[in-house]
């Protein structure tokens, strides 16, 4: 009988990690979690180690890796605690490792992320902003190391889908005329412009088909995913900006599409659950079973498309910009995009805020042409410094 697959889940106790989980234990004779990695919710990262027994579990400092330690040993598991970016490096490129599903985060999952593609794994990619801050240097070190980088987000993963197995040979010479990146338009698709400024943290992460974590979700609300997501799809799929048009579909059943030459467009369609995308890419080119019930198109009814509004989403316009001007640009979008979110989770700024921190990071500072890691570490950096400096100003009516 053939081993298990060894697979090393960062950011297990997020909404990917844990749909990930969920499909591995559903498959325990192919998939085994080798390495679980939590940050904050170390209660939640202890039960799953109690559950899956991996090899190493990776948690962000000393203090925290001794506690989980002491629990995990007492309890009789042979697991051992690692921790920091080295930990979590190290169980991203372990010569044992199979597979890893990149789920942490933000650009804290980019090192990680990277150590996995360089050393040539099956690497299941939830972390676009890995992919937006180092795009090039990510793309050139799968094509040298020889990974396998399989898209999770839905609408990468469907595109993938749509896609003829030959396509890296260049999107014109497999006929493709464009790809069609759906949107749900998120929890404020009808709001008036003038409401934006009134809305909650707590509205902005209710979204209306998925449930995903907090960051996430209010990209989803300010469209920022979906400008992400854009500069994620020239990535993976070698296409200009301009290939690549935004649909507005808010029942998220088709989760993008590809238009042919020929006028055949083909899409790939099922119920709102990531256990789809991550079954899919943790089997390719097999099929499993996920746990997802069956498309109930009876139910579903009707399919609606609409343009997207770039007057009440500026981020999509500013994504666009960033993704045309190239070298460091998208990295300093993603990085003040971060902290500007941050800032909206803790109630400092308002939800437009969110657009505007961004415009001013990116018309304050120049981008710059990519050479290595530390240019786009050093434009993540300065990004953030303008974005704090912006949180910082001086404000009408204050002292
Ligand atoms: P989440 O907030 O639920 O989970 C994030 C995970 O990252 C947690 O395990 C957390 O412990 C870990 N983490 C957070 N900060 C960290 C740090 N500084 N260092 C190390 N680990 C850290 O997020 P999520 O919704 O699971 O999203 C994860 C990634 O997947 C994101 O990049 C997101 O854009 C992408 N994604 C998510 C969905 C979804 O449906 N949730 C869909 C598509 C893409
Ligand atoms: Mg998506």
């Amino acid at each position: 009988m053939t081993q298990p697959q060894q697979i090393t889940v960062l950011g297990a106790t997020g909404s990917i990690g844990l749909s990930t989980l969920d499909v591995i234990a559903r498959h325990p004779q192919r998939y085994q979690a080798f390495a679980l990695s939590g940050f904050s919710r170390l209660v939640e990262l202890e039960a799953l180690c109690m559950i899956h027994r991996p090899r190493y579990a990776v948690v962000a400092s000393v203090e925290a890796a001794r506690d989980l330690q002491g629990s995990l040993s007492a309890a009789g598991l042979g697991t051992r605690v690692l921790h920091g970016e080295a930990g979590l490096c190290e169980v991203a490129a372990h010569p044992e490792v199979d597979a890893v599903m990149a789920a942490i985060v933000g650009a804290a999952g980019l090192k990680p992320t990277l150590a996995a593609v360089e050393a040539g794994k099956k690497v299941l990619l939830a972390n676009k902003e890995a992919l937006v801050m180092s795009g090039a240097l990510f793309m050139q070190a799968v094509r040298r190391s020889g990974a396998v980088l399989l898209p999770i987000d839905s609408e990468h993963n469907a595109i993938f889908q749509c896609l003829p197995g030959d396509y890296s040979r260049g999107l014109a010479q497999v006929g493709v005329r464009r790809i069609l990146l759906t949107a749900s338009g998120g929890p404020f698709r009808e709001t008036p412009q003038e409401q934006l400024a009134a809305v909650t943290p707590e509205q902005a992460c209710a979204h209306p088909n998925w449930s995903m974590g907090r960051k996430i979700s209010v990209d989803s609300a300010s469209m920022m995913n979906k400008g992400l997501e854009l500069i994620e799809a020239c990535w993976l799929f070698d296409a200009k900006p301009a290939q690549v048009q935004i649909v507005i579909h808010p029942q998220s059943v088709i989760h993008s599409l590809v238009d042919y030459v020929d006028g055949s467009v083909l899409a790939q369609l099922g119920n709102p659950d990531m256990r789809t995308p991550i079954s899919h890419a943790l089997a390719w080119p097999e099929r499993i079973d996920s746990g997802v019930s069956a498309l109930d198109l009876f139910a579903i009814g009707r399919l609606d498309f609409q343009a997207p509004d770039e007057q009440r989403f500026p981020c999509l316009r500013l994504s666009r910009q960033a993704a045309e001007a190239g070298g460091t640009a998208p990295a300093m979008l993603n990085a003040a995009n971060e902290v500007a979110v941050a800032a909206f989770l803790e109630r400092r700024i308002r939800f437009p805020e969110i657009a505007s921190i961004i415009d001013d990071v990116l018309n304050t500072e120049t981008a710059v042409a990519v050479e290595s890691l530390e240019t786009v570490l050093a434009a993540d950096c300065r990004a953030r410094e303008l974005a704090e400096h912006w949180l910082n100003r001086p404000r009408r009516g204050e002292a």
